[in-house]
């Protein structure tokens, strides 16, 4: 496996080579000490706050109702200013006004689910089921609460934290609202903190993708009368077939996926469009590059009939990122979690952090919630897990600021 090496500014002993000892230093101090033992209590509220959220739908490219709930939300609780981009991140800061690290923080808004599916949320036995309770509505509420409460205990002593609501992080949004907050190089942050997943969980390796949509097209017909012209969807199905064999490596962890698969109008015509969509992931940028280069090397070899056509969109681009720039924020997080009794998780995922871990940002992804059934419609969210992701949360943010806002930090010795 081709991993890269670390640049020198982050080898160097800094800070960072004591994340058990930060962790354990701020938990024991006011006023962090004492919000973490409130945060527990702090779940029904939480819940409260997830289920008013819930229910306002936000597929990926259609956040912007939710939006306008959080931006009322966060303005109710006495946060200013609350600014809201072009394609619909919204965003808060929460600034000492002394010098130290700038923290960025991170919820997406959106979720998998189509419009018009009910989110009415349903709560039994200390849990609420809903389709994006969980996935990430959940990470959205905790990062609102942690925000709130920073602000209200005039957190954190030194430097500044964003709080970023994103759009576009599921699916074809391909991190658009992530990409957006990086345009500019590393957007002024020292480091990025990814609110999502379950307890435990810690990003230790980002997932790269690449999607694809395969559109054919034929003349179409009527299946009787026209009998023999190319149909579309048969013409797809060849051109599946050998996708669904193509060999990728296991190390490297390599994968595909033909998501979707889709065409035609009726049982007695032939198909005149059929179109799939297709997902590549690894962990290595060169397994990537390779995987996708197979598939594009059948699609462009393939003998089409006279009238079809096929056409070839890039649909998502997902880069993996410097694997090595998790490193140092996934080790302080996971000490955040040792402090609080819960066992780091190292996971492997493609997540919002894959694009500041593309341009030079050390950026982790931590997990806020217990949940079962993520990205179906029996989704559902533990109440009590909510106040622990809460924590979770602070105590991070807080290790994260405290590390990278150090004199010889190595975010300080990159260049902005
Ligand atoms: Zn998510």
């Amino acid at each position: 496996m081709r991993v890269r090496e670390a640049p020198p500014a982050i080898r160097r002993a800094n800070a960072l080579e004591r994340p058990v000892e930060i962790a354990g230093r701020l938990a024991a101090t006011d006023p962090l000490r004492g919000l973490i033992a409130a945060a527990p209590r702090r779940a029904s509220g939480i819940a409260a706050l997830a289920r008013k959220l819930c229910e306002i739908p936000a597929p990926t490219f259609k956040e912007g109702p939710r939006a306008e709930a959080i931006v009322s939300e966060l303005k109710w609780r006495g946060m200013a200013p609350v600014e809201k981009d072009g394609i619909g991140n919204v965003t808060v800061t929460v600034d000492s006004g002394r010098p130290g690290a700038s923290l960025l923080v991170t919820a997406h808004m959106d979720t998998i689910f189509p419009e018009g599916t009910v989110c009415r949320v349903e709560e039994r036995d200390g849990w609420m089921y809903a389709p994006g309770i969980a996935d990430n509505t959940a990470g959205v509420a905790i990062a609102l609460f942690a925000a709130e409460e920073m602000l209200k205990n005039r957190l954190p002593p030194r430097g500044r934290v964003t709080f970023a609501f994103t759009v576009g992080e599921e699916g074809l949004g391909d991190l658009r609202g992530m990409r957006r907050l990086f345009e500019q190089g590393r957007g002024g942050f020292d480091a990025v903190l990814v609110l999502d997943g379950d307890i435990g969980q810690v990003l230790s390796q980002p997932v790269g993708s690449v999607r694809y949509s395969l559109m054919v097209t034929g003349p179409g017909g009527h299946s009787w009368a026209d009998f023999g012209k190319p149909s579309a969807l048969h013409v797809l199905i060849q051109l599946a077939e050998p996708l669904t064999r193509m060999k990728v490596p296991t190390g490297p962890r390599t994968t595909f996926n033909i998501g979707v698969l889709s065409g035609g109008t009726s049982v007695n015509s032939i198909a005149a469009e059929a179109t799939m969509l297709v997902d590549l992931r690894s962990v290595d940028a060169r397994a990537l590059g390779d995987v996708e280069e197979r598939l594009l090397a059948i699609m462009r070899g393939a003998e089409l009939p006279g009238e079809i056509s096929l056409r070839i969109q890039k649909v998502g681009d997902r880069p993996v990122g410097d694997a090595a720039l998790t490193r140092e924020p996934s080790a302080l997080v996971s000490a955040a979690l040792d402090r609080l009794g819960i066992e780091a998780i190292p996971s492997a995922s493609s997540s919002d952090a894959n694009i500041p871990l593309s341009v030079g940002v050390p950026a982790t992804v931590v997990g806020i919630r217990r949940s079962v059934g993520v990205h179906s419609t029996g989704e559902g969210v533990e109440i009590a897990s909510l106040g622990i992701g809460l924590a979770v949360s602070l105590l991070s943010a807080a290790a994260l600021l405290e590390a990278y806002g150090a004199a010889d930090a190595p975010a300080k010795g990159a260049s902005k």
